[in-house]
Protein backbone atom coordinates (compact mmCIF):
# COMPACT_ATOMS: atom_id res chain seq x y z
CA UNK A 1 0.00 0.00 0.00
CA UNK A 2 2.65 2.82 1.00
CA UNK A 3 5.56 2.49 -1.15
CA UNK A 4 8.21 4.65 0.34
CA UNK A 5 10.53 3.18 2.54
CA UNK A 6 9.07 2.39 6.48
CA UNK A 7 11.86 4.50 7.77
CA UNK A 8 11.31 7.57 5.66
CA UNK A 9 7.24 7.32 6.71
CA UNK A 10 8.26 6.87 10.19
CA UNK A 11 10.77 9.71 10.05
CA UNK A 12 7.99 11.99 8.59
CA UNK A 13 5.12 10.91 11.11
CA UNK A 14 7.02 11.30 14.47
CA UNK A 15 8.20 14.95 13.29
CA UNK A 16 4.84 15.75 12.48
CA UNK A 17 3.69 14.58 15.86
CA UNK A 18 6.37 16.62 17.41
CA UNK A 19 6.15 19.53 15.91
CA UNK A 20 2.58 20.32 16.04
CA UNK A 21 2.07 19.17 19.80
CA UNK A 22 5.11 21.28 20.26
CA UNK A 23 3.79 24.36 18.93
CA UNK A 24 0.60 23.39 20.58
CA UNK A 25 2.18 23.12 24.18
CA UNK A 26 3.82 26.30 23.70
CA UNK A 27 1.10 28.48 22.46
CA UNK A 28 -0.99 27.11 25.40
CA UNK A 29 1.35 29.42 27.36
CA UNK A 30 1.09 32.16 25.55
CA UNK A 31 -2.12 34.65 25.69
CA UNK A 32 -5.79 33.64 24.65
CA UNK A 33 -5.11 35.63 21.52
CA UNK A 34 -2.08 33.81 20.78
CA UNK A 35 -3.81 30.59 21.53
CA UNK A 36 -7.01 31.83 19.23
CA UNK A 37 -4.39 32.82 15.99
CA UNK A 38 -2.31 29.31 16.83
CA UNK A 39 -6.24 27.39 16.42
CA UNK A 40 -6.94 29.36 12.90
CA UNK A 41 -2.89 28.36 12.18
CA UNK A 42 -3.13 24.59 12.71
CA UNK A 43 -6.77 24.62 10.49
CA UNK A 44 -5.59 26.14 7.73
CA UNK A 45 -2.62 23.86 7.75
CA UNK A 46 -5.56 21.31 7.49
CA UNK A 47 -6.64 22.83 4.94
CA UNK A 48 -3.79 23.24 2.83
CA UNK A 49 -2.66 19.49 3.52
CA UNK A 50 -5.69 18.76 2.40
CA UNK A 51 -5.86 20.60 -1.19
CA UNK A 52 -2.19 19.74 -1.66
CA UNK A 53 -3.40 15.87 -1.70
CA UNK A 54 -5.27 17.00 -4.66
CA UNK A 55 -3.64 19.23 -6.27
CA UNK A 56 0.29 18.25 -5.51
CA UNK A 57 -0.31 15.21 -6.50
CA UNK A 58 -2.18 15.71 -9.65
CA UNK A 59 -0.64 18.91 -10.56
CA UNK A 60 -4.28 20.46 -11.28
CA UNK A 61 -4.80 23.70 -9.16
CA UNK A 62 -8.09 23.57 -6.80
CA UNK A 63 -10.23 26.60 -6.26
CA UNK A 64 -13.04 24.07 -5.07
CA UNK A 65 -11.92 22.73 -1.79
CA UNK A 66 -12.98 25.86 0.69
CA UNK A 67 -16.47 24.39 -0.81
CA UNK A 68 -16.13 21.26 0.55
CA UNK A 69 -14.94 23.03 4.57
CA UNK A 70 -18.00 24.58 4.42
CA UNK A 71 -19.81 21.85 3.65
CA UNK A 72 -17.70 19.88 6.56
CA UNK A 73 -18.93 22.92 8.50
CA UNK A 74 -22.42 23.51 7.68
CA UNK A 75 -23.05 19.68 8.16
CA UNK A 76 -21.05 19.04 11.64
CA UNK A 77 -22.69 22.30 13.27
CA UNK A 78 -26.29 20.65 12.00
CA UNK A 79 -25.17 17.50 14.03
CA UNK A 80 -23.89 19.51 17.28
CA UNK A 81 -26.67 22.35 17.49
CA UNK A 82 -28.72 21.98 20.96
CA UNK A 83 -32.43 20.91 19.58
CA UNK A 84 -33.77 24.00 21.48
CA UNK A 85 -31.65 26.50 19.22
CA UNK A 86 -32.82 24.30 16.22
CA UNK A 87 -35.93 24.77 16.66
CA UNK A 88 -35.91 28.21 17.26
CA UNK A 89 -33.67 29.27 13.92
CA UNK A 90 -34.26 26.87 11.97
CA UNK A 91 -37.92 26.00 12.01
CA UNK A 92 -38.01 24.31 8.77
CA UNK A 93 -35.31 21.23 9.47
CA UNK A 94 -36.69 18.05 8.25
CA UNK A 95 -37.70 16.16 11.90
CA UNK A 96 -34.85 13.62 12.37
CA UNK A 97 -32.28 16.33 12.12
CA UNK A 98 -34.56 18.69 14.46
CA UNK A 99 -34.39 16.15 16.87
CA UNK A 100 -30.76 14.90 16.23
CA UNK A 101 -27.79 16.62 18.85
CA UNK A 102 -24.36 14.96 18.39
CA UNK A 103 -21.32 15.13 20.19
CA UNK A 104 -18.41 16.94 18.42
CA UNK A 105 -16.64 14.09 17.74
CA UNK A 106 -19.36 11.72 16.31
CA UNK A 107 -20.64 14.97 14.68
CA UNK A 108 -17.01 15.78 12.86
CA UNK A 109 -17.02 12.32 11.67
CA UNK A 110 -20.01 12.03 10.13
CA UNK A 111 -19.48 15.25 8.06
CA UNK A 112 -16.41 14.27 7.06
CA UNK A 113 -17.70 11.05 5.62
CA UNK A 114 -20.56 12.85 4.18
CA UNK A 115 -18.59 15.18 2.23
CA UNK A 116 -16.37 11.78 0.97
CA UNK A 117 -19.80 10.95 -0.51
CA UNK A 118 -19.91 14.30 -2.09
CA UNK A 119 -16.57 14.61 -3.47
CA UNK A 120 -17.18 11.26 -5.25
CA UNK A 121 -19.84 12.44 -7.04
CA UNK A 122 -18.75 15.84 -8.13
CA UNK A 123 -14.67 13.90 -8.40
CA UNK A 124 -16.13 11.67 -11.02
CA UNK A 125 -17.17 14.41 -13.10
CA UNK A 126 -14.24 16.76 -12.71
CA UNK A 127 -12.06 14.13 -12.81
CA UNK A 128 -12.48 14.02 -16.87
CA UNK A 129 -10.88 16.92 -17.56
CA UNK A 130 -7.19 17.73 -17.70
CA UNK A 131 -5.34 20.81 -16.54
CA UNK A 132 -6.52 24.01 -17.06
CA UNK A 133 -10.20 23.02 -17.33
CA UNK A 134 -10.07 20.87 -14.26
CA UNK A 135 -9.30 24.02 -12.35
CA UNK A 136 -12.14 26.11 -13.69
CA UNK A 137 -14.44 23.42 -13.49
CA UNK A 138 -13.08 23.65 -9.11
CA UNK A 139 -14.19 27.60 -9.32
CA UNK A 140 -17.29 26.74 -10.53
CA UNK A 141 -17.28 24.08 -8.07
CA UNK A 142 -16.76 26.93 -5.27
CA UNK A 143 -18.89 29.08 -6.29
CA UNK A 144 -22.13 26.36 -6.71
CA UNK A 145 -21.55 25.49 -2.97
CA UNK A 146 -21.44 29.43 -2.14
CA UNK A 147 -24.46 29.85 -4.26
CA UNK A 148 -26.43 26.17 -2.49
CA UNK A 149 -25.54 27.36 1.04
CA UNK A 150 -27.29 30.87 0.41
CA UNK A 151 -30.17 29.44 -0.89
CA UNK A 152 -31.09 26.32 1.18
CA UNK A 153 -32.44 28.78 3.56
CA UNK A 154 -34.37 25.86 5.35
CA UNK A 155 -30.74 24.44 6.38
CA UNK A 156 -28.33 26.50 6.75
CA UNK A 157 -30.30 29.91 7.50
CA UNK A 158 -28.98 31.13 3.88
CA UNK A 159 -27.00 34.36 3.67
CA UNK A 160 -27.54 34.87 7.37
CA UNK A 161 -25.14 33.96 10.13
CA UNK A 162 -25.22 30.66 11.47
CA UNK A 163 -24.72 30.45 15.24
CA UNK A 164 -25.04 28.74 18.21
CA UNK A 165 -22.44 26.19 17.27
CA UNK A 166 -21.06 24.66 20.70
CA UNK A 167 -17.31 25.84 20.67
CA UNK A 168 -16.08 22.48 21.12
CA UNK A 169 -12.25 23.37 18.98
CA UNK A 170 -9.43 23.71 21.88
CA UNK A 171 -6.01 24.12 21.02
CA UNK A 172 -5.66 20.80 21.08
CA UNK A 173 -8.33 19.14 19.39
CA UNK A 174 -6.98 21.59 16.34
CA UNK A 175 -3.49 20.18 17.14
CA UNK A 176 -4.34 16.49 17.50
CA UNK A 177 -7.14 16.86 13.99
CA UNK A 178 -3.82 18.51 12.64
CA UNK A 179 -1.54 15.53 12.81
CA UNK A 180 -4.07 13.47 11.81
CA UNK A 181 -4.51 15.23 8.93
CA UNK A 182 -0.95 15.53 7.89
CA UNK A 183 -0.25 12.11 8.61
CA UNK A 184 -3.07 11.41 6.28
CA UNK A 185 -1.40 13.52 3.83
CA UNK A 186 1.80 12.21 3.80
CA UNK A 187 0.54 8.25 3.31
CA UNK A 188 -1.40 9.31 0.65
CA UNK A 189 1.78 10.94 -1.16
CA UNK A 190 3.31 7.68 -0.85
CA UNK A 191 0.69 5.27 -1.21
CA UNK A 192 0.19 3.57 -4.62
CA UNK A 193 -2.29 5.76 -5.33
CA UNK A 194 -0.16 8.78 -4.94
CA UNK A 195 3.14 7.84 -6.51
CA UNK A 196 -0.20 7.17 -9.74
CA UNK A 197 -0.67 10.18 -9.31
CA UNK A 198 2.51 11.79 -9.28
CA UNK A 199 3.34 9.66 -12.20
CA UNK A 200 0.16 11.04 -14.04
CA UNK A 201 0.90 14.76 -13.32
CA UNK A 202 4.52 13.97 -14.65
CA UNK A 203 3.92 12.87 -17.70
CA UNK A 204 0.28 11.68 -18.97
CA UNK A 205 1.02 9.47 -21.91
CA UNK A 206 3.95 7.77 -20.00
CA UNK A 207 2.02 7.07 -17.06
CA UNK A 208 -1.10 5.47 -19.03
CA UNK A 209 1.67 3.58 -21.35
CA UNK A 210 2.52 1.70 -17.89
CA UNK A 211 -1.28 1.09 -17.16
CA UNK A 212 -2.10 3.86 -14.76
CA UNK A 213 -5.49 4.75 -14.90
CA UNK A 214 -4.87 8.37 -14.06
CA UNK A 215 -8.79 9.37 -13.69
CA UNK A 216 -9.14 6.77 -10.86
CA UNK A 217 -6.26 7.77 -9.20
CA UNK A 218 -7.41 11.09 -9.39
CA UNK A 219 -10.86 10.52 -7.69
CA UNK A 220 -9.51 8.63 -5.14
CA UNK A 221 -6.73 11.53 -4.21
CA UNK A 222 -9.92 13.84 -5.12
CA UNK A 223 -11.92 11.97 -2.17
CA UNK A 224 -9.29 11.59 0.30
CA UNK A 225 -8.55 16.01 0.06
CA UNK A 226 -12.20 16.52 0.20
CA UNK A 227 -12.64 14.77 3.75
CA UNK A 228 -9.25 16.57 4.79
CA UNK A 229 -10.88 19.64 4.04
CA UNK A 230 -14.56 18.39 6.29
CA UNK A 231 -12.49 18.26 9.32
CA UNK A 232 -10.80 21.31 8.77
CA UNK A 233 -14.73 22.53 8.25
CA UNK A 234 -16.01 21.39 11.25
CA UNK A 235 -13.07 22.30 13.48
CA UNK A 236 -13.17 25.92 12.24
CA UNK A 237 -17.39 25.66 12.64
CA UNK A 238 -16.54 24.64 16.14
CA UNK A 239 -13.94 27.14 17.11
CA UNK A 240 -16.05 30.17 15.45
CA UNK A 241 -19.24 29.31 17.25
CA UNK A 242 -20.86 31.56 14.45
CA UNK A 243 -20.32 32.13 10.28
CA UNK A 244 -22.18 32.62 7.33
CA UNK A 245 -21.43 31.09 3.71
CA UNK A 246 -18.95 34.21 3.08
CA UNK A 247 -16.55 32.62 5.30
CA UNK A 248 -15.63 29.59 2.65
CA UNK A 249 -15.57 31.78 -0.09
CA UNK A 250 -12.90 33.73 -1.75
CA UNK A 251 -10.98 34.98 0.88
CA UNK A 252 -9.99 31.89 3.09
CA UNK A 253 -9.58 30.00 -1.21
CA UNK A 254 -6.63 33.24 -1.69
CA UNK A 255 -5.50 32.40 1.51
CA UNK A 256 -5.03 28.90 1.49
CA UNK A 257 -3.84 28.35 -2.08
CA UNK A 258 -1.46 31.06 -1.36
CA UNK A 259 -0.03 29.19 1.21
CA UNK A 260 -0.04 25.69 -0.82
CA UNK A 261 1.87 27.63 -4.14
CA UNK A 262 4.46 29.81 -1.58
CA UNK A 263 5.30 26.32 0.54
CA UNK A 264 4.96 24.50 -2.46
CA UNK A 265 1.94 22.32 -3.57
CA UNK A 266 3.53 18.42 -3.67
CA UNK A 267 4.77 17.75 0.02
CA UNK A 268 3.30 18.28 2.96
CA UNK A 269 7.08 19.97 4.37
CA UNK A 270 5.32 22.34 1.69
CA UNK A 271 2.39 22.89 3.10
CA UNK A 272 3.66 23.63 6.87
CA UNK A 273 6.30 25.94 5.46
CA UNK A 274 3.47 28.09 3.38
CA UNK A 275 1.21 27.86 6.41
CA UNK A 276 4.05 29.08 9.00
CA UNK A 277 5.15 31.70 6.62
CA UNK A 278 1.79 33.32 5.64
CA UNK A 279 0.43 33.12 9.04
CA UNK A 280 3.61 35.25 10.35
CA UNK A 281 3.27 37.70 7.22
CA UNK A 282 -0.24 38.33 8.14
CA UNK A 283 -0.12 38.85 11.72
CA UNK A 284 2.74 41.15 10.95
CA UNK A 285 0.54 42.92 8.68
CA UNK A 286 -2.08 43.09 10.17
CA UNK A 287 -0.65 45.23 13.16
CA UNK A 288 0.21 47.64 10.37
CA UNK A 289 -2.85 47.84 8.27
CA UNK A 290 -4.78 50.04 11.07
CA UNK A 291 -1.83 52.70 11.12
CA UNK A 292 1.60 52.59 13.40
CA UNK A 293 4.04 55.41 14.86
CA UNK A 294 7.44 54.80 12.77
CA UNK A 295 10.03 57.22 14.38
CA UNK A 296 7.37 59.92 15.62
CA UNK A 297 5.02 59.85 12.50
CA UNK A 298 1.81 58.81 12.57
CA UNK A 299 1.40 56.59 9.16
CA UNK A 300 -1.95 56.19 7.59
CA UNK A 301 -4.22 53.33 7.99
CA UNK A 302 -3.78 51.20 4.86
CA UNK A 303 -6.73 49.05 3.89
CA UNK A 304 -5.43 45.96 2.69
CA UNK A 305 -1.69 46.22 3.26
CA UNK A 306 -2.03 42.16 4.26
CA UNK A 307 -3.39 40.90 0.74
CA UNK A 308 -1.06 43.19 -0.89
CA UNK A 309 1.83 41.71 0.84
CA UNK A 310 0.52 37.85 0.32
CA UNK A 311 0.54 38.63 -3.44
CA UNK A 312 4.06 39.79 -3.52
CA UNK A 313 5.34 36.77 -1.76
CA UNK A 314 3.43 34.88 -3.91
CA UNK A 315 4.78 36.76 -6.94
CA UNK A 316 8.10 36.34 -5.26
CA UNK A 317 7.90 32.68 -4.78
CA UNK A 318 6.92 32.50 -8.63
CA UNK A 319 10.02 34.36 -9.61
CA UNK A 320 12.52 32.64 -7.32
CA UNK A 321 10.90 29.52 -6.34
CA UNK A 322 8.54 28.44 -8.55
CA UNK A 323 7.64 24.91 -6.79
CA UNK A 324 7.38 26.41 -3.85
CA UNK A 325 9.92 27.09 -0.56
CA UNK A 326 10.04 23.41 0.07
CA UNK A 327 10.41 22.03 -3.65
CA UNK A 328 9.60 18.88 -4.81
CA UNK A 329 10.71 16.83 -2.13
CA UNK A 330 10.08 16.01 1.57
CA UNK A 331 12.26 17.19 3.78
CA UNK A 332 13.50 13.60 4.70
CA UNK A 333 13.28 12.37 1.26
CA UNK A 334 16.30 14.93 0.98
CA UNK A 335 18.31 13.51 4.02
CA UNK A 336 17.90 10.36 3.59
CA UNK A 337 17.99 8.01 0.50
CA UNK A 338 16.25 5.13 -0.47
CA UNK A 339 17.07 2.22 0.80
CA UNK A 340 18.21 0.49 -2.04
CA UNK A 341 20.35 -3.10 -1.61
CA UNK A 342 21.62 -4.58 -4.25
CA UNK A 343 21.30 -8.42 -2.97
CA UNK A 344 17.16 -7.64 -3.37
CA UNK A 345 18.49 -7.87 -7.18
CA UNK A 346 17.29 -11.13 -8.58
CA UNK A 347 19.60 -12.54 -11.10
CA UNK A 348 17.25 -13.60 -13.46
CA UNK A 349 14.36 -12.70 -14.22
CA UNK A 350 11.44 -15.44 -15.23
CA UNK A 351 10.88 -15.59 -18.97
CA UNK A 352 7.57 -15.16 -20.19
CA UNK A 353 4.87 -17.56 -20.93
CA UNK A 354 2.75 -16.50 -23.01
CA UNK A 355 3.73 -16.38 -26.83
CA UNK A 356 1.77 -14.44 -28.89
CA UNK A 357 1.55 -12.90 -32.20
CA UNK A 358 1.13 -9.63 -33.30
CA UNK A 359 -0.52 -8.73 -36.12
CA UNK A 360 -1.09 -5.31 -37.84
CA UNK A 361 -2.91 -4.97 -41.11
CA UNK A 362 -3.94 -2.24 -43.09
CA UNK A 363 -3.29 0.26 -40.56
CA UNK A 364 -3.78 3.90 -42.15
CA UNK A 365 -3.62 6.68 -40.61
CA UNK A 366 -4.83 10.62 -41.77
CA UNK A 367 -3.95 13.69 -39.77
CA UNK A 368 -6.27 15.61 -41.51
CA UNK A 369 -5.38 16.01 -45.41
CA UNK A 370 -1.86 14.42 -44.48
CA UNK A 371 -2.00 10.28 -44.86
CA UNK A 372 1.42 10.09 -42.53
CA UNK A 373 0.84 5.90 -42.29
CA UNK A 374 -0.85 3.93 -45.64
CA UNK A 375 -1.55 0.21 -45.59
CA UNK A 376 1.10 -1.20 -43.55
CA UNK A 377 0.70 -4.26 -42.70
CA UNK A 378 3.30 -6.35 -40.56
CA UNK A 379 3.54 -9.82 -37.82
CA UNK A 380 5.47 -9.08 -35.16
CA UNK A 381 6.66 -12.40 -33.56
CA UNK A 382 8.11 -12.80 -29.87
CA UNK A 383 11.62 -13.77 -29.43
CA UNK A 384 12.11 -11.90 -32.50
CA UNK A 385 13.51 -8.24 -33.68
CA UNK A 386 12.15 -6.51 -35.68
CA UNK A 387 13.53 -2.73 -37.23
CA UNK A 388 11.31 -0.54 -38.61
CA UNK A 389 12.71 2.04 -40.54
CA UNK A 390 12.43 4.98 -42.95
CA UNK A 391 13.41 8.61 -43.29
CA UNK A 392 12.28 11.13 -40.96
CA UNK A 393 8.65 11.79 -41.34
CA UNK A 394 8.00 8.25 -42.76
CA UNK A 395 5.44 7.37 -40.52
CA UNK A 396 7.40 4.98 -37.70
CA UNK A 397 6.57 6.72 -34.40
CA UNK A 398 2.41 7.00 -36.11
CA UNK A 399 2.60 3.12 -36.47
CA UNK A 400 4.24 2.29 -33.19
CA UNK A 401 1.61 4.90 -31.33
CA UNK A 402 -1.20 3.15 -33.36
CA UNK A 403 -0.09 -0.30 -32.23
CA UNK A 404 0.27 1.22 -28.73
CA UNK A 405 -3.01 2.43 -29.05
CA UNK A 406 -2.02 5.93 -28.56
CA UNK A 407 -3.66 6.74 -31.53
CA UNK A 408 -6.49 5.07 -33.22
CA UNK A 409 -5.97 4.28 -36.88
CA UNK A 410 -8.12 5.92 -39.30
CA UNK A 411 -8.48 2.04 -40.85
CA UNK A 412 -6.85 -0.51 -39.73
CA UNK A 413 -6.74 -3.51 -36.94
CA UNK A 414 -4.04 -4.79 -34.64
CA UNK A 415 -4.52 -8.16 -33.14
CA UNK A 416 -2.43 -9.60 -30.41
CA UNK A 417 -3.48 -13.12 -30.63
CA UNK A 418 -7.14 -12.85 -31.16
CA UNK A 419 -7.72 -10.08 -29.24
CA UNK A 420 -8.39 -6.66 -31.34
CA UNK A 421 -6.55 -3.89 -29.69
CA UNK A 422 -7.95 -0.92 -31.81
CA UNK A 423 -10.58 0.83 -30.01
CA UNK A 424 -9.47 -0.28 -26.30
CA UNK A 425 -7.94 3.01 -23.96
CA UNK A 426 -3.44 3.36 -23.88
CA UNK A 427 -3.74 2.16 -20.34
CA UNK A 428 -5.27 -1.27 -20.78
CA UNK A 429 -2.05 -2.33 -23.57
CA UNK A 430 0.40 -2.73 -21.10
CA UNK A 431 -1.84 -5.20 -19.08
CA UNK A 432 -1.86 -7.18 -22.64
CA UNK A 433 1.87 -7.61 -21.86
CA UNK A 434 2.62 -4.15 -24.73
CA UNK A 435 5.49 -1.81 -23.20
CA UNK A 436 6.95 1.20 -24.65
CA UNK A 437 9.49 3.82 -24.80
CA UNK A 438 9.17 7.25 -26.92
CA UNK A 439 11.13 9.14 -29.68
CA UNK A 440 11.32 11.89 -27.56
CA UNK A 441 11.63 11.06 -23.73
CA UNK A 442 8.80 10.83 -21.42
CA UNK A 443 9.88 10.06 -17.68
CA UNK A 444 8.47 10.82 -14.66
CA UNK A 445 10.86 13.70 -14.09
CA UNK A 446 9.97 14.30 -10.60
CA UNK A 447 10.42 10.92 -9.38
CA UNK A 448 13.33 9.15 -8.49
CA UNK A 449 14.52 6.42 -11.02
CA UNK A 450 13.09 3.34 -8.65
CA UNK A 451 10.45 5.30 -8.51
CA UNK A 452 9.88 5.36 -12.42
CA UNK A 453 10.31 1.87 -12.66
CA UNK A 454 8.36 0.52 -9.53
CA UNK A 455 5.41 2.54 -10.84
CA UNK A 456 5.39 0.69 -13.66
CA UNK A 457 5.68 -2.18 -11.99
CA UNK A 458 2.73 -2.16 -9.71
CA UNK A 459 0.44 -0.86 -12.67
CA UNK A 460 0.78 -3.68 -14.09
CA UNK A 461 0.16 -7.43 -13.65
CA UNK A 462 -2.18 -6.91 -10.41
CA UNK A 463 1.09 -5.21 -8.93
CA UNK A 464 2.20 -9.06 -8.31
CA UNK A 465 6.13 -9.58 -7.19
CA UNK A 466 6.34 -5.54 -7.91
CA UNK A 467 9.15 -4.58 -5.77
CA UNK A 468 11.21 -8.16 -7.43
CA UNK A 469 10.54 -6.43 -11.00
CA UNK A 470 11.29 -3.17 -9.86
CA UNK A 471 14.72 -4.69 -8.78
CA UNK A 472 15.14 -6.98 -11.98
CA UNK A 473 14.74 -4.24 -14.70
CA UNK A 474 17.00 -2.01 -12.94
CA UNK A 475 19.67 -4.66 -12.38
CA UNK A 476 19.07 -5.50 -16.11
CA UNK A 477 20.19 -1.87 -17.54
CA UNK A 478 22.83 -1.17 -15.02
CA UNK A 479 20.61 1.12 -13.31
CA UNK A 480 20.90 -0.29 -9.25
CA UNK A 481 23.39 2.43 -8.23
CA UNK A 482 21.18 5.29 -9.93
CA UNK A 483 18.00 3.97 -8.13
CA UNK A 484 17.82 6.96 -5.89
CA UNK A 485 18.71 9.73 -8.09
CA UNK A 486 16.04 11.96 -10.00
CA UNK A 487 15.23 10.69 -13.05
CA UNK A 488 14.99 14.38 -14.65
CA UNK A 489 18.46 14.97 -14.01
CA UNK A 490 20.40 12.00 -15.70
CA UNK A 491 21.94 12.36 -18.98
CA UNK A 492 20.22 11.31 -22.44
CA UNK A 493 21.68 8.03 -22.42
CA UNK A 494 20.85 7.13 -18.88
CA UNK A 495 17.27 8.91 -19.13
CA UNK A 496 16.66 6.60 -22.08
CA UNK A 497 17.71 3.06 -20.00
CA UNK A 498 15.34 4.56 -17.49
CA UNK A 499 12.34 4.08 -20.18
CA UNK A 500 13.73 0.97 -21.31
CA UNK A 501 13.82 -0.61 -17.27
CA UNK A 502 10.79 0.97 -16.33
CA UNK A 503 8.84 -0.64 -19.66
CA UNK A 504 10.68 -3.68 -19.22
CA UNK A 505 9.49 -3.82 -15.59
CA UNK A 506 5.41 -4.24 -16.93
CA UNK A 507 6.85 -7.87 -17.99
CA UNK A 508 5.67 -7.43 -21.69
CA UNK A 509 6.10 -10.05 -24.71
CA UNK A 510 6.21 -7.46 -26.79
CA UNK A 511 8.31 -4.37 -26.00
CA UNK A 512 8.29 -1.07 -28.54
CA UNK A 513 11.33 0.87 -28.43
CA UNK A 514 11.08 4.58 -30.54
CA UNK A 515 14.70 5.16 -31.45
CA UNK A 516 16.65 4.05 -27.73
CA UNK A 517 19.76 4.84 -29.06
CA UNK A 518 18.72 8.59 -29.74
CA UNK A 519 21.56 10.82 -27.44
CA UNK A 520 23.51 7.91 -26.96
CA UNK A 521 27.78 6.78 -27.88
CA UNK A 522 29.19 4.00 -29.58
CA UNK A 523 30.03 2.57 -26.29
CA UNK A 524 26.37 2.99 -24.91
CA UNK A 525 24.92 1.81 -28.25
CA UNK A 526 26.76 -1.11 -28.08
CA UNK A 527 26.06 -1.97 -24.49
CA UNK A 528 22.12 -1.22 -25.41
CA UNK A 529 22.60 -4.05 -28.51
CA UNK A 530 23.87 -5.79 -25.56
CA UNK A 531 21.09 -5.94 -23.56
CA UNK A 532 18.49 -6.32 -26.06
CA UNK A 533 19.48 -9.36 -27.18
CA UNK A 534 19.87 -10.53 -24.05
CA UNK A 535 15.95 -10.10 -23.54
CA UNK A 536 15.06 -11.71 -26.61
CA UNK A 537 17.26 -14.89 -25.62
CA UNK A 538 16.60 -14.92 -22.27
CA UNK A 539 12.82 -13.94 -21.58
CA UNK A 540 11.71 -14.54 -24.89
CA UNK A 541 10.55 -10.87 -25.55
CA UNK A 542 9.66 -9.54 -29.10
CA UNK A 543 10.84 -6.03 -29.62
CA UNK A 544 9.99 -3.80 -32.26
CA UNK A 545 12.74 -1.01 -32.64
CA UNK A 546 12.51 2.11 -34.44
CA UNK A 547 16.35 4.08 -35.08
CA UNK A 548 18.36 5.38 -37.33
CA UNK A 549 21.29 3.78 -36.86
CA UNK A 550 21.92 1.66 -39.33
CA UNK A 551 24.47 -0.39 -37.42
CA UNK A 552 22.65 -0.87 -34.93
CA UNK A 553 19.51 -2.49 -36.99
CA UNK A 554 22.09 -4.13 -38.99
CA UNK A 555 23.59 -6.47 -36.54
CA UNK A 556 20.34 -6.51 -34.22
CA UNK A 557 17.23 -6.91 -36.46
CA UNK A 558 15.92 -10.34 -37.48
CA UNK A 559 14.02 -8.64 -39.53
CA UNK A 560 13.78 -5.35 -40.94
CA UNK A 561 11.12 -2.91 -42.96
CA UNK A 562 11.19 -0.59 -44.52
CA UNK A 563 9.09 3.18 -44.43
CA UNK A 564 8.70 5.96 -46.88
CA UNK A 565 6.71 8.23 -46.98
CA UNK A 566 3.52 6.63 -45.15
CA UNK A 567 3.78 2.92 -47.21
CA UNK A 568 5.66 0.10 -46.81
CA UNK A 569 8.65 -0.34 -49.45
CA UNK A 570 10.35 -3.54 -47.97
CA UNK A 571 10.55 -6.06 -45.76
CA UNK A 572 12.60 -9.13 -45.08
CA UNK A 573 16.23 -9.48 -43.40
CA UNK A 574 18.72 -6.65 -42.63
CA UNK A 575 20.89 -8.20 -46.01
CA UNK A 576 17.89 -8.31 -48.73
CA UNK A 577 16.46 -4.74 -47.37
CA UNK A 578 20.21 -2.97 -48.08
CA UNK A 579 20.77 -4.06 -51.30
CA UNK A 580 16.99 -3.49 -52.34
CA UNK A 581 16.93 -1.02 -55.20
CA UNK A 582 13.65 0.97 -53.26
CA UNK A 583 15.06 1.38 -50.11
CA UNK A 584 18.86 2.70 -51.84
CA UNK A 585 16.87 5.35 -53.79
CA UNK A 586 14.76 6.26 -50.46
CA UNK A 587 17.81 6.73 -48.77
CA UNK A 588 19.78 8.48 -51.29
CA UNK A 589 17.16 9.99 -53.27
CA UNK A 590 16.43 9.57 -56.94
CA UNK A 591 19.31 11.32 -57.95
CA UNK A 592 21.60 8.14 -57.22
P1 LIG B 1 8.75 9.31 -38.17
O1 LIG B 1 8.60 8.77 -36.81
O2 LIG B 1 8.95 8.26 -39.20
O3 LIG B 1 9.81 10.38 -38.27
P2 LIG B 1 6.09 10.31 -37.72
O4 LIG B 1 5.28 9.09 -37.57
O5 LIG B 1 6.46 11.05 -36.52
O6 LIG B 1 7.39 10.00 -38.60
O7 LIG B 1 5.31 11.31 -38.67
C1 LIG B 1 4.77 10.94 -39.91
C2 LIG B 1 4.06 12.13 -40.50
O8 LIG B 1 2.87 12.40 -39.78
C3 LIG B 1 4.87 13.41 -40.49
O9 LIG B 1 4.62 14.11 -41.66
C4 LIG B 1 4.32 14.14 -39.31
O10 LIG B 1 4.43 15.53 -39.48
C5 LIG B 1 2.87 13.71 -39.29
N1 LIG B 1 2.30 13.66 -37.95
C6 LIG B 1 2.72 12.87 -36.93
N2 LIG B 1 1.94 13.02 -35.85
C7 LIG B 1 1.00 13.94 -36.18
C8 LIG B 1 -0.10 14.53 -35.49
N3 LIG B 1 -0.41 14.19 -34.24
N4 LIG B 1 -0.85 15.45 -36.15
C9 LIG B 1 -0.56 15.79 -37.42
N5 LIG B 1 0.46 15.25 -38.13
C10 LIG B 1 1.23 14.35 -37.54
MG1 LIG C 1 9.65 9.18 -35.12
Amino acid sequence: MITAPKRHIVFASAAIFLVILAIAGLASFGSGALERTMIVFFVSLIGVAGIGVYSGNSGILSFGHVGFMGIGAYCASLLTLPVPLKTATLPNLPSWLATTQLDFVLATLIAVLFVGVVAAIIGAAIGRLEGSAATIATLGLLIIVHGVTIGWRDVTRGAQTFFGVPRETTLWTAAIACVIALIAARLYRDSISGLRLRAGRDNAIAANAVGINIQKERLVSFIVSAMIMALAGALLAHFLGAFSPKKFYFTDTFFLLSMLIVGGMSTVTGAFTGAVVITLITEILRRFESGFTLFGFEMPTIFGTTQIGIGLIILFAMFRKANGLAGLKEWEERLFDREISPQNAPTASQPIEEHTELQASGLVMQFGGLTAVNDVSFTLKPGEIFGLIGPNGSGKTTVMNMLSCVLKPTVGSVKLGDTELIGRKSNEVANFGIARTFQNIRLFPDLTVYQNVHVAALSTRQGKNAEARTYAALHRLGLLDRADEDSGTLSYGDQRRVEIARALACEPTLLFLDEPAAGMNREETDDLMETLRKLCAELGIGILIVDHDLKLINELCDRVAVLNEGKMIAEGTPEEVRNNPAVVEAYLGRSA
